[in-house]
């Protein structure tokens, strides 16, 4: 609650400075995305002496940050949960007086004039960095079971779910974390991988291997779900021999992957493979939008340095 009053009031006064102060636009640095990229970006290009601007789509900072609820373990220096690491990163952000705007998203960008625009404003910029995240896959053949046994997270319904047999698509971290998450309180969990190994981190897959009521199916794709006015469960094939089988549940949480959120991307022009600056232009891509496929948020924060002292050394080159 707290968190929400600072970032209303944060909200209101970034406005305010921006009607008092024309901002140098030799120096704006905007970042699309407030997730721990955006933020570590601003923190960084605050401190290289640019002016970072944040917009965010939605109501608040964070991204991903929110749907972690394991402790973090593989975060070096930290220990805690993802919602202290975001509290203490706002009070950065908030401490160091850095504009950020919520609920606007950027719809459309003039890469040759510097320009992207948000539904009703336009905004330049010296330098761009692109920290949209990823997107969740969803699998439209589950719609018509959307809320009563389909969700895309167990976090919300987790006594909706209780003592009941739930299967979770994908194999992820959040297919993981929502195993380990439910496995306390439900009757049985099905993992279904669709490849030979789950893609999620070692630890998560290590502790769901001990827990006696998560099972780890591999190599499963789901068909469809039955056509049926009643849920019944999934209709399975294995994605090598075929073979196909139905599997009985209650319950489904769908954690199949993420899409990275290129679109604003110029399409000529995809992430470098090394690099994070797009092809000598001032654009700059960080955090998971360049790198879905391994998602971490240590390398989140070391691209966001990166880039923004790759940015000052752009707009200042020596000599
Ligand atoms: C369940 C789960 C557990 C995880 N556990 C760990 C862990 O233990 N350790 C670890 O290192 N990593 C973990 N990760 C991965 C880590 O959370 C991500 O790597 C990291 O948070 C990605 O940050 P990001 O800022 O790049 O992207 P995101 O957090 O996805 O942020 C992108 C932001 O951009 C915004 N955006 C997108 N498009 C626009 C637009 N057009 N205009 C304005 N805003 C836009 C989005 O709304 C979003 O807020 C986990 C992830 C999940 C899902």
């Amino acid at each position: 609650m707290q968190y929400f009053k600072r970032q209303q009031k944060q909200q209101t006064r970034e406005q305010d400075v921006q009607e008092k102060s024309a901002v140098n636009s030799s120096k704006r640095i905007l970042i699309i995305g407030g997730g721990i990229s955006g933020l570590s970006a601003a923190l960084w290009c605050q401190r290289q002496g640019l002016q970072p601007l944040i917009i965010e789509q939605t109501p608040r900072l964070g991204g991903q940050l929110h749907q972690i609820h394991l402790p973090l373990v593989d975060y070096p220096g930290f220990k805690g949960t993802a919602s202290e690491l975001l509290e203490t990163l706002v009070a950065q952000i908030s401490e160091q007086d850095i504009h950020y705007r919520l609920g606007q998203s950027i719809k459309h960008i003039d890469y040759k004039n510097n320009v992207a625009y948000t539904e009703n404003e336009s905004l330049t910029y010296s330098a761009l960095i692109m920290a949209t995240g990823n997107r969740k896959r969803a699998l439209p053949q589950l719609k018509p079971f959307m809320g009563r046994h389909v969700h895309m997270t167990a976090t919300g319904v987790i006594e909706q779910l209780k003592h009941q047999h739930i299967a979770i698509i994908g194999g992820g971290d959040g297919a993981f974390e929502n195993a380990l998450l439910l496995a306390p309180s439900v009757n049985k969990v099905d993992i279904l991988i669709r490849s030979g190994q789950p893609r999620a981190r070692q630890y998560f897959v290590e502790q769901a291997r001990r827990i006696s009521n998560i099972s780890l199916h591999y190599q499963q794709k789901v068909q469809y779900f039955k056509d049926e006015p009643t849920f019944r469960g999934l209709h399975l094939a294995h994605s090598i021999t075929g073979e196909e089988q139905r599997l009985e549940c209650d319950q489904v949480i769908i954690k199949c992957g993420y899409t990275p959120a290129q679109e604003l991307l110029p399409e000529s022009l995809l992430p470098p493979e090394n690099g994070l600056q797009l092809d000598d232009q001032n654009i700059w891509v960080i955090g998971d939008v360049r790198n879905p496929i391994d998602p971490c948020m240590s390398v989140c924060i070391g691209e966001a340095a990166r880039a923004s002292r790759e940015i000052s050394r752009y707009l200042e080159p020596i000599g």
